[in-house]
């Protein structure tokens, strides 16, 4: 007998049809002699439903406020799977985040698991039954309900496959596994067999949204049996893992975009010390994330910066570096939110020169204009206009992965 724990995305749960199959899914698991906990999402749009709600009534909603809302969503399909799953004739029992012992930090909004205290779930499991959890959510130290970021019913399942010892963590989701980019959008796009943590990290953190980067964070700390695979189809999935065997060809596993985020450029700076610790600390302190950073060469004393934050936090980066302006001592700043950072990732190119090169080639021969460059062993990032992003993941993946060019 072994213990699975299965999530299930919005758009596997978005109907009464949808969650028949979904309890189908799981009755069948529990039918072959496994204990089994299921984690899941709100059904299909709820989320963005819910948040447009709370807008009409106050767009400047405290985040506690919105994360008691936001829970709601995942409370509905989980209770109607129970509800499901007690009408094909099985035990289940539906917990949210709080019942089911999710504790975590007091982030609204986007909290961080800080432990499981998984006890009802294994009463519940020896008392034979079904455990359906809700994703997304947990429960701080002052008992409000919080929510772990958007996409984060992953890293619930993840954190309770390792809380509990779980044998192997099921993501099921509306495509059939982890493809070379998003392929809904991208032309011969190929499914993966399978992939390291390490690049599945990347790509997650760099915008393929099939998993939630914290997610994979935590199945490799925690050597979670992870696989993404499809709600719908039944073919085989794809295995997330430490180490695999080299049976892609390219040295590169995928291609990522991330249309959410912003450039700031800080002109007219002082070519001096300190500079780049005074801006940074400052954004560092008020919680701003910095992406790829660019200083230009100092010219006449004076010197530019540019870098990359996400969307949702450029006016307040805007607003702390205009406020501070005369200690700083730059011109103006520049920003952009047209833009976007397309990326490719793989463990292989690290052996494998002239990688980078390949990328802006496919680039060039598309007329396609780089803004910013970043490299790190197992990435390239190159920030392009946001009016050619689709294109340049199209042309960069043909580049790496049509059977012509590879
Ligand atoms: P769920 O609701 O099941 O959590 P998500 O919408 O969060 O599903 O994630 C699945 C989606 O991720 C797919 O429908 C696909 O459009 C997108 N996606 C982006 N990049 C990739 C990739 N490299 N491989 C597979 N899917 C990807
Ligand atoms: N329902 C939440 C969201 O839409 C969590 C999730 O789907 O993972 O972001
Ligand atoms: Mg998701």
């Amino acid at each position: 007998m072994a213990l699975i724990v299965q999530k299930f995305g919005g758009t596997s749960v978005a109907n009464a049809d949808r969650i028949r199959n979904v309890a189908r899914i799981i009755t069948d698991t529990y039918k072959a002699g496994n204990q089994v906990v299921a984690v899941l999402s709100a059904q299909g749009d709820t989320t963005d439903d819910l948040i447009e709600k709370a807008a009409e009534i106050n767009p400047n909603a405290s985040k506690r406020e919105m994360d008691m809302l936001l829970s709601t969503g995942e409370q509905i399909s989980c209770s109607l799977c129970a509800m499901a799953i007690e009408g094909l004739g099985y035990p289940a029992i539906s917990l949210t985040g709080w019942q089911a012992g999710m504790k975590t930090n007091s982030t609204y909004s986007n909290a961080r698991i800080k432990r499981v205290e998984c006890e009802r779930i294994r009463n519940e499991l020896d008392r034979h039954s079904i455990v359906i959890v809700t994703g997304f959510q947990g429960i701080n130290k002052y008992d409000d309900i919080t929510t772990l970021g958007r996409g984060g019913s992953d890293t619930s399942a993840v954190a309770l496959a390792a809380g509990l010892h779980a044998d192997l963590c099921q993501i099921y989701t509306d495509v059939d596994g982890i493809y070379t980019a998003d392929p809904r959008f991208v032309r011969g796009a190929r499914k993966l067999e399978e992939i390291t943590f390490d690049e599945m990290l990347e790509l997650a953190s760099l915008g393929a949204q099939v998993l939630h980067n914290r997610s994979v964070e935590m199945a490799k700390r925690y050597n979670v049996n992870l696989e993404v695979i499809s709600s719908f189809s039944g073919n085989p999935g794809t295995k997330v893992k430490e180490v695999v065997k080299n049976v892609e060809k390219s040295h590169i596993s995928g291609v990522a975009k991330d249309k959410n985020i912003a450039r700031l450029a800080l002109v007219g700076l002082k070519d001096e010390p300190g500079i780049a610790f005074k801006i940074f600390s400052l954004l560092a302190r008020n919680k701003i994330n910095v992406d790829i950073i660019l200083q230009s060469i100092g010219r006449n004393e004076s010197k530019d910066i540019s870098f990359t934050v996400g969307k949702p936090d450029l006016e307040e980066a805007k607003r702390l570096l205009e406020e501070n302006k005369e200690w700083l001592s730059f011109d103006h700043v520049d920003v952009s939110d047209r833009i976007a950072k397309v990326s490719i990732v793989g463990a292989g190119m690290m052996n494998t020169p002239g990688t980078a090169a390949r990328m802006f080639e496919a680039l060039f021969n598309a007329g396609i204009n780089i803004h910013m460059i970043s490299t790190s062993e197992i990435k390239v990032s190159v920030l392009v206009p946001a009016e050619d992003a689709d294109r340049a993941v199209q042309v960069i993946h043909d580049q790496f992965f049509d059977e012509f060019n590879s």
